[in-house]
């Protein structure tokens, strides 16, 4: 089997109601997809392309691809990587160009055998994985106000993720004065009771002294996890507001490959180790950080805000990682993994393929070959903006 052609899509679509976080405001989604094709016509997908990092697909892995073997999917991953000087420029969007390929290269493996990728890293150790809703995002009237006007709708959505049956959710800090941000979050736990797990994401907003500062107050919110309260490369800056405050630390969505881990998990500069498969280097990768950051005892939450693709990639990788650390009973935040599920607009999550949806707070992992998701690919092209093969 050799690859034949490969094909890169970027996806952009509008939504009408934006929403906010700390460092940016959305009023349209964007996901970039590879498609790669072998000599008999067997089709693979994967996720994770910004602008720049289609060119990086085409112009410099397209030579390596092209008439490879997809099954050699370790060997593929070096030679990528290597491309950058093993990897000492793969940060950003290079490392967001060999997770799209990566995926794919998953995709065809399990298409090409009648096995689910799960089956390929060696079997699932659970047949669902707990989810936690992401929404309880900034909107245009809570911004405006300075964080004085508390939405309506605020409250109603983290009701609503109750009654559908989640367990847990995630709002943002970091947009707000600081007292602002609490009396938002005290009004989202009062509006949710105390029984649901509460997490709290600064994207990065504060330096050490204002997340500690900030910290001791949703601490006594009962927030689980306190996610990037500081800048993503500030490991010390990690460790002190680690030692500081009492609920657990989350971070990494945004490192690229086991190299950028190994200092987190290593030094314990987080509790929670967040890896984004469409960012740390595709299946391969996150299945290699997952087993590091587990023989230390730091959870694996999976970090995801994408398409179809990168929701089954994830799953995967997730279903196959053994539970942190071992326990007769193993629970979801506890020692089992709680993987991101995105509810805020994307019709592009909701259009290019059958929808996940959850039940009860759980995401059943796909058993289908491969991936296990049915791409539609009329509403792929509708959406891309910018689509170039190379190939035949
Ligand atoms: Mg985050």
């Amino acid at each position: 089997m050799r690859i034949a052609s490969i094909e890169t899509f970027l996806l952009e679509a509008p939504i009408q109601t934006g929403f906010g976080w700390s460092q940016g405001w959305a009023d349209k989604r964007h996901v970039g997809l590879v498609k790669l094709v072998t000599e008999d016509g067997t089709v693979g997908w994967g996720e994770g392309l910004y602008g720049p990092s289609a060119r990086i697909v085409h112009e410099e892995f397209a030579p390596l691809l092209l008439g490879a073997d997809p099954m050699q999917r370790n060997a593929l991953w070096q030679k990528m990587f290597h491309l950058f000087y093993n990897g000492n420029v793969a940060g950003g969007i290079g490392g967001s160009a060999i997770s799209a390929v990566d995926t794919a290269l998953w995709d065809i493996a399990g298409k090409a055998s009648g096995l689910p990728v799960w089956a390929l890293l060696g079997g699932k150790v659970r047949d669902r994985i707990a989810v936690y809703a992401t929404g309880l995002y900034y909107t245009e009237e809570n911004l405006a106000s300075d964080g004085r006007v508390i939405p309506q709708r605020l409250l109603d959505e983290a009701r609503m993720y109750v009654e559908l049956g989640f367990t847990g959710m995630k709002t943002k800090v970091g947009g707000l004065p600081l007292a602002q941000d609490v009396r938002r979050v005290a009004a989202l736990r009062d509006a949710i009771g105390p029984d649901i797990f509460l997490m709290a994401d600064a994207n990065q907003a504060y330096n050490a002294t204002t997340a500690i500062r900030i910290g001791r107050e949703l601490a006594d919110l009962d927030i689980y996890w306190f996610e990037e309260p500081v800048n993503a490369k500030d490991i010390e800056g990690y460790l002190q507001v680690k030692a500081a405050l009492p609920m657990a630390i989350a971070g990494g969505e945004g490192l690229r490959t086991r190299y950028e881990f190994k200092d987190y998990v290593g030094r314990r500069a987080v509790d929670i180790i967040q890896p984004d498969v469409v960012n740390v280097g595709g299946i391969t990768e996150m299945h290699r950080v997952a087993a590091m950051a587990n023989a230390f005892g730091i959870l694996c939450n999976p970090h995801v805000w994408g398409s179809p693709i990168m929701i089954a990639a994830s799953l995967h990788v997730a279903a196959a990682v053994p539970e942190c650390p071992p326990a007769r009973t193993p629970r979801p935040y506890q020692q089992e993994p709680v993987m991101e599920f995105d509810r805020t607009p994307s019709p592009i999550r909701e259009g290019i393929a059958e929808p996940f949806d959850q039940a009860g707070g759980f995401l059943e992992v796909p058993n289908g070959p491969g991936l296990g998701v049915e791409m539609d690919e009329t509403a792929v092209r509708k959406l891309s903006v910018d689509t170039q093969k190379t190939g035949k």
